[in-house]
């Protein structure tokens, strides 16, 4: 099937970002949220992202006005979906409310409409059911900044159909992404299940007192010829991002370290307004963080 016609259902900080991209590589988009409001903010992130993409990868002008020109507005489900050959749902990462979304989705969709989620943290196993058309649906997973970080995660569940999967795989080419296809759940995608385990192992180093955060970014940096330790990539991503993973990760594993882990997040960081880069400290202090010093690995 030739997919023409792209509905993204959220138009919150991944969903404007997936209808653009979508938009500026030709597709008809159609973006849903369930305010007008929040329709006209998107409006505004689009004259945003118009910038970020000249200076970021260089985009011609013309072909950003093309691509809003593109995109169409609503908040009728069943009408944002009339002639989808394909819908990205990026809404709160909220089992309960991507249940109720799509049960209500899949009464209206046509029978063609491949439906992929963006969710980071939940398994298209946990709502295939709902979607009244589990064969034709899976994950496509997104990084935010997507347009320079282009690389899109596509998971089915096990009742995913391989020819559907393939298709996907094929569009997020076509949007400019270089493809990582995930051939079994996994909770957390590729990155995530790199990246978590990297934070973690220098946050608990860090907590137990094992070594000081700079020591532990510089051993990082200078093995690995690397930019960055896990502690400036904890700063990097916020507290209150990696708060809500060990949070989830708790609710997920029942396990206590994840609890330790979000306990000492909270205690020493949330509750003393240290949320990273966004607060001017985390880790480090910015805007001059002493791991961008010259004499930093010396
Ligand atoms: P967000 O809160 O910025 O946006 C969510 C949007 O969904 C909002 O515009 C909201 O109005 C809308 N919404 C709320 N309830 C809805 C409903 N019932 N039906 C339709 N729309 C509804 O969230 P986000 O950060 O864009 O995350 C959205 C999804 O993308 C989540 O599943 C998240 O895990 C995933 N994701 C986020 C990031 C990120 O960096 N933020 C990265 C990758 C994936």
């Amino acid at each position: 099937m030739e997919i023409k016609n792209v509905t993204v259902f959220g138009s919150g900080v991944l969903g404007a970002q997936i209808a653009f991209q979508t938009a500026f590589h030709g597709y008809t988009v159609t973006l849903f949220d369930i305010r007008e409001d929040l329709l006209e903010d998107a409006k505004i992130k689009f004259e945003q992202f118009k910038l970020l993409y000249q200076q970021d990868i260089n985009a011609d002008a013309a072909d950003l006005d093309a691509a809003v020109s593109r995109i169409s507005f609503t908040t009728d489900l069943s009408l944002s979906v009339k002639d989808a050959d394909l819908t990205i749902e990026a809404i709160p990462e909220s089992i309960e409310i991507k249940k109720d979304f799509y049960n209500r989705l899949g009464a209206v969709a046509p029978a063609k409409t491949i439906f992929c989620t963006n969710s980071s943290t939940l398994l298209p196993s946990q709502f295939a059911t709902e979607t009244g058309r589990p064969e034709r649906f899976l994950a496509l997973h997104f990084a935010n900044y997507l347009w320079k970080n282009n690389v899109a995660e596509i998971m089915g569940h096990a009742g995913t159909d391989p020819e559907i999967f393939k298709e996907i795989v094929q569009f997020a080419k076509t949007i400019g992404m270089v493809t990582v296809p995930i051939y079994k759940e996994q909770p957390g995608y590729v990155m995530n299940s790199l990246l978590v385990p990297w934070l973690m192992a220098g946050l608990d180093l860090y907590r137990n007192g094992v070594a000081d955060a700079q020591s532990i970014d510089k051993t990082w940096m200078k093995t690995m010829g690397a930019d960055l330790g896990p502690m400036a990539m904890g700063d990097l991503v916020g507290m209150s991002t990696a708060y809500n993973v060990t949070q989830s990760y708790y609710q997920g594993t029942g396990e206590e370290v994840w609890k330790e882990r979000m306990d000492f997040l909270k205690a020493n960081f949330i509750d003393k307004n240290k949320f990273g880069i966004s607060t001017g400290e985390g880790f480090y202090k910015y805007p001059n963080p002493a791991y961008k010093n010259e004499d930093f690995l010396k």
